[in-house]
């Protein structure tokens, strides 16, 4: 599968740039340890390991760990993690001009099955290593290392590109997908705690979806009407169906 208008950015180097264009401050190194809520249930900040930050409004974009940050707030989310690894090449000359993706990706990615899935993505970076993506399994916040992924990657990747099977990989990485029961993410005010938003769970396109997040979060921030209806992405449409 080709998809020509497909784009690509270095997510690092993509929120360096947001904060500095944002004027924004960063503080970090601090964990949220507690939303505290006043007497009619609206937040105040958030409490950390290192003293607490008032606030009228509190966003949780805790990523995988969004659940754990709506319990601290105590409200519920389902927020669970979808392991994957992604193996990375050698600098190679540019031979790869393009992302690729094996047409069954699509499939795996909307799949509910907790098993190994692995199709094949394969891209060039500017920087000369080509990488190989992506896996796919339901493992809880396991990080050792798997060869079966692993194996797996790289057989599709040299079904796709053949000269790849040449080729050293120097390193793997692993990380977690964020994802709810119903594949979309949580996104806008949380009606069971005024003040708080939650902007996760955007399994294993967040990078990509960053930037409509953060604008929908700010217009909801700012009493504007979203550019996208918010219902799909309702944060209490879980508690509803538990009822
Ligand atoms: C193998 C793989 C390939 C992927 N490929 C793509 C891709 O091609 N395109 C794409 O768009 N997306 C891709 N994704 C998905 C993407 O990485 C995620 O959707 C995205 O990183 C989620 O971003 P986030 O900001 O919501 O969460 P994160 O980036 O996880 O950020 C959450 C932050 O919250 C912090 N945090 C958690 N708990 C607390 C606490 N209690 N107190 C303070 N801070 C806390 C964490 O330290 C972390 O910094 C891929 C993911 C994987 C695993």
């Amino acid at each position: 599968m080709h998809y020509p208008q497909d784009t690509q950015v270095m997510p690092a180097l993509a929120a360096a740039h947001l904060l500095r264009a944002s004027n924004a401050r960063l503080v970090t190194g601090r964990e949220v340890t507690a939303v505290p809520r006043g007497p009619g249930g609206a937040v105040r900040g958030v409490r950390t390991d290192r003293g607490d930050i008032h606030a009228l409004a509190v966003v949780n974009a805790a990523g995988t760990w969004g659940g754990e940050i709506a319990v601290r707030a105590g409200v519920s989310l389902p927020v669970l993690p979808r392991r994957g690894f992604v193996l990375v090449t050698e600098p190679l000359p540019p031979r790869i001009r393009h992302k690729v993706y094996a047409a069954d990706y699509v499939g795996d990615v909307a799949s509910d099955s907790a098993a190994l899935q692995t199709s094949p993505v394969v891209e060039g970076t500017p920087a000369g290593p080509v990488l190989i993506g992506a896996s796919r399994e339901r493992v809880g916040f396991d990080r050792s290392l798997s060869l079966p992924a692993l194996r797996a990657l790289a057989a599709g990747a040299t079904d796709l590109f053949p000269f790849l099977a040449e080729v050293r990989a120097l390193r793997t990485y692993v990380g977690f997908r964020p994802y709810l029961p119903d594949h979309l993410p949580a996104i806008g005010p949380d009606p069971r705690a005024p003040g708080l938003l939650h902007a996760c769970g955007h399994e294993g396109a967040g990078i990509g979806l960053a930037t409509g997040t953060g604008r929908l979060i700010a217009q909801a921030l700012t009493g504007q009407v979203p550019d996208l209806d918010l219902g799909a992405f309702r944060p209490d449409r879980f508690t509803e169906e538990a009822e």
